[in-house]
């Protein structure tokens, strides 16, 4: 069987350990675990190993990711991520189970998708506490109360909260105090008790290991930390969970000493940039079938100590192969170690497999 490069080889069972360990942490302090698998687009058995660990339910951002989810039949309640698109509405209320909303006119919109598609729907209100992505700004919440008492097939399952998402706003023992009493309050006008209390994602895992998280959180969404052990807003590797749980192979395409910086008047490279270089001399340099057609160059670490990434355009990835041994040569499978973005690159590309091991 011949293999086909690059490919994204996939840990199944690091990744079950992971969302284990995270659901085990999580319980002992009374949260449930939604596992995110937004980050490898819902692929079926990154899902299964959530589940079997098990994460009480599946949260992806993309309509098209759970309606395949949906089909593997996990018995679980699948989460829409994404506050919708209102265009989208007809596929969210038959395929998912619940959906983060964060404006009034929206819960108007999926109780009138429910009627027409003779169903009901549940919603987790999501309340802005400073991260300035999506959300209802904390001091409006109410403004929801008179949308969700009007509608007749749309349920209030709870609040939620952000964290780390776009302002970089960190989840502190206050914000989620104040999102658990925002929750209160919400439960009391509109009559009915809440069931979920979501403060966060991955970021918020720290103050679980220092059982620090506010009494009335119950659950976390937690992607980045199953799927790659990291919490990129913390700065931090998570020491209870693997790293490494994936890495991107990538075949060598060329192999020359050249020099360290472009020779002759230099202009703008294929993106527009003025490129930089570091004259180290001449250096032995690889060239892999990798590009940004792929993948997120910067955000790849090179397995092979010694070797360092100088740079790609779209189909090419220029590696310093200077220091590394043995000697790298034509048709070598080199190994790297994704970030986040660009594990979700290397899992949109359709020209990366994606192989679970
Ligand atoms: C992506 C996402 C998450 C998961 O975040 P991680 O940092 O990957 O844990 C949680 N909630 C929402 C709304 C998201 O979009």
């Amino acid at each position: 069987m011949t293999t086909v490069y690059p490919k994204l080889v996939v840990s199944k069972e690091m990744i079950y350990q992971n969302a284990a360990r995270v659901v085990d942490r999580c319980a002992a302090a009374g949260i449930s675990v939604t596992g995110v698998t937004k980050g490898v687009s819902g692929r079926e058995m990154i899902v299964r190993a959530m589940a079997e660990a098990g994460c009480a339910e599946i949260g992806d951002s993309r309509m098209s990711d759970l309606e395949f989810i949906r089909t593997l039949d996990l018995g679980i309640p699948l989460l829409l991520l994404r506050i919708p698109m209102p265009s989208e509405l007809p596929r969210v209320v038959k395929t998912a189970d619940r959906t983060l909303v964060s404006m009034p006119e929206t819960v108007s919109l999926i109780d009138k998708e429910c009627s027409i598609a003779d169903c009901t729907h549940e919603v987790i209100v999501m309340i802005d506490l400073g991260d300035l992505r999506e959300g209802i700004w904390m001091e409006n919440v109410e403004e929801m109360v008179d949308h969700l008492k009007r509608t007749e097939r749309v349920r209030c399952a709870g609040v939620g909260s952000n964290f780390g998402c776009f302002g970089g706003a960190l989840p502190a023992p206050e914000k989620l105090e104040l999102l658990a009493s925002l929750g209160t309050k919400l439960e009391s006008s509109l009559g009915y008790p809440l069931e979920v209390c979501s403060g966060g994602s991955t970021s918020s895992l720290k103050l679980v290991e220092q059982g620090a998280v506010p009494k009335g959180i119950n659950n976390l969404r937690v992607g980045e930390g199953i799927l790659l052990g990291v919490d990129v807003t913390g700065d931090r590797a998570v020491p209870w969970l693997n790293q490494h749980t994936m890495r991107l192979e990538a075949e060598v395409i060329e192999v020359y000493r050249k020099p360290s910086v472009p020779v002759g008047p230099l202009g703008l490279n294929a993106f527009g940039k003025e490129p930089v270089f570091d004259d180290r001399g001449e250096r032995l340099r690889a060239i892999l079938a990798v590009g940004r057609q792929d993948v997120l160059i910067d955000g790849l670490e090179p397995e092979a100590s010694g070797a360092r990434i100088l740079g790609g355009s779209s189909d090419h990835m220029i590696v310093d192969v200077e220091d590394v041994h043995p000697r790298v040569k034509l048709g070598d499978v080199m190994h790297f170690f994704p970030d986040y973005g660009a594990m979700l690159a290397l899992s949109t590309s359709p020209f990366v497999l994606f192989d679970v091991v």
